[in-house]
């Protein structure tokens, strides 16, 4: 298979919502399966695109809000339980992961004593692989290339954007973040660039602070397809709505991304987009 699936595992934010999960996505092609984030829902949701987390090549991560890590420790369990032996998972994320991985395997301690005491053919604790990584690294992963980039969710910091050349094309997750340079840089001609979003119009009439406070760390719809057409960008991929859209809604906000030019994709849960080569 040529070219790369994006698929939008969890599409929802923080806000608790029936029908979203939280901030995931999935890109997959022959023999490559990488996860980006890991929030609420993310096993459901794979297994709803028919994936365990055996199959998982790495997990990468944007940065450390809990929206987007808050069910890595179910992946980390169903990936070691359901692994015939036992396998390494990788994690790549910005600084800090490591301590949130140390964290979790804390957390997860009780479980793990209660596995191997019970089953025979289980000895050995989940052995994930944290790579830590900075704008500008790059590695390797199931012959994939990974570009790492810097993103701008202050005053969250640090936090990354991730490039992946595999299959003949070039997909970026990006994360949360408000346009940057570096942005620019890591979306330039990329065959699809997938951004979280929000609408602006509609989180400033929400009269409490606290919600106030996101706008100045997120994208608006407009701002991503301003970002998509500056990079020429052929698919705008926009996810992690907030608020969540309602039946009927997204015509909405497909209109507001009128400054881009190509081709928009935007969706509920486990909505696939498939990346062809460039012709
Ligand atoms: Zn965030
Ligand atoms: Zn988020």
């Amino acid at each position: 298979m040529s070219g790369l699936d994006i698929v939008l595992l969890g599409t929802g934010s923080p806000l608790p919502d029936p029908h979203r999960a939280g901030p995931s996505t999935l890109v997959r092609g022959e023999g490559l399966h990488l996860l980006v984030d890991a929030g609420r829902g993310v096993v459901m949701r794979l297994a709803g695109a028919g994936v365990i987390p055996p199959f998982l090549n790495a997990i990468l991560l944007t940065h450390l809000h809990s929206d987007h890590i808050c069910d890595l420790n179910d992946v980390i369990t169903t990936h070691w339980v359901m692994s015939p032996v036992t396998v390494p998972l990788h994690v790549y994320g910005p600084v800090g992961t490591q301590v949130v991985i140390d964290g979790l395997l804390a957390m997860l301690a009780p479980d793990i004593s209660y596995r191997i005491n019970h089953h025979d053919d289980l000895n050995e604790a989940p052995h994930v692989i944290v790579t830590e990584v900075v704008p500008g690294d790059s590695f390797e992963v199931a012959g994939a290339t990974v570009r790492v980039g810097g993103t701008n969710h202050l005053p969250v910091e640090p936090t990354v954007g991730f490039r992946i050349t595999a299959h003949g094309v070039d997909v970026v997750l990006a994360g949360d973040g408000v346009p940057c340079e570096q942005l620019d840089d890591l979306v330039q001609d990329a065959d699809a660039y997938v951004q979280t979003v929000l609408r602006a119009d509609l989180v400033a009439l929400v009269p409490r602070a606290r919600f106030q406070d996101i706008l100045d760390y997120h994208s608006t719809v407009q701002q991503a397809a301003e970002t998509a057409e500056r990079g020429r960008v052929r698919t705008l991929v926009l996810t992690h709505y907030v608020p969540a859209p309602g039946l009927g809604d997204y015509d909405e906000w497909r209109a507001m991304a009128s400054p881009f030019s190509g081709t928009l994709v935007t969706g509920d849960d486990l909505t696939l987009c498939h990346v062809d080569p460039a012709p």
